[in-house]
């Protein structure tokens, strides 16, 4: 169970539920929110381009973040095995992944769903404090997560696992991990 994929909507706690499972699990943590925030930090072309898309709550390209992937996902510790945060985030992104893993002949072996209900990510992001984490910002990343994230859990439905978000970091991680187990 190495190539994973942790699906949510935004405040589902998804960052920090990926780094306790990526050191539990010893695979790297792969974040495009991460990954954009740093380029937008460093000022980088990709960040300046990006910069306006984080700001308002929409999805960077298709193109510029799968291309972001692709780089990531050929560096020397991806190769054994990832968890990807916040990648894929529409259908056409699941099918470049798909594409960029069949290519490496490999495949996902699951996608873990972190199910929280929306009163209560909306709760959380709105003490969270990161700069886009304004009202509006927030209500827009919802309305996307609805759009376009969501209709992964059906493409996804076969490897599918889904687990309650609520509750403790490690109790959260414990269950998991045993969803995990069980799928094997
Ligand atoms: P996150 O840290 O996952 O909440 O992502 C923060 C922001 O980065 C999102 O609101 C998007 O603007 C952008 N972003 C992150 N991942 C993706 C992705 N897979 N596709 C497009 N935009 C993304």
């Amino acid at each position: 169970m190495t190539r994973l994929v942790l699906v949510g909507p935004p405040g589902a706690g998804k960052g920090t539920q990926a780094a306790a499972l990526s050191e539990q699990l010893r695979i790297p943590h792969i974040s495009t929110g991460d990954l954009f925030r740093a380029h937008v930090g460093q000022e980088t072309p990709l960040g300046q381009e990006a910069k306006r898309y984080l700001d308002s709550g929409e999805l960077v390209p298709d193109s510029v973040t799968n291309e972001m992937v692709r780089e990531r996902l050929a560096e020397p510790d991806a190769k054994a095995g990832f968890l990807l945060d916040g990648f894929p985030r529409n259908t056409k992104q699941a099918e470049v992944l798909g594409e960029m893993l069949a290519a490496a002949d490999t495949k996902l072996d699951a996608v873990i769903q972190l199910d929280v209900a929306e009163d209560v990510v909306v709760g959380r992001l709105m003490s969270r404090g990161r700069s886009d984490d304004t009202e509006e910002v927030i209500r827009r990343r919802q309305q996307v997560y609805v759009s376009e994230t969501a209709p992964l859990l059906e493409y996804y439905a076969e490897i599918l696992v889904k687990v309650d978000g609520v509750g403790e970091v490690q109790e959260i991680s414990d269950r998991v991990l045993e969803a995990l187990r069980d799928r094997t």
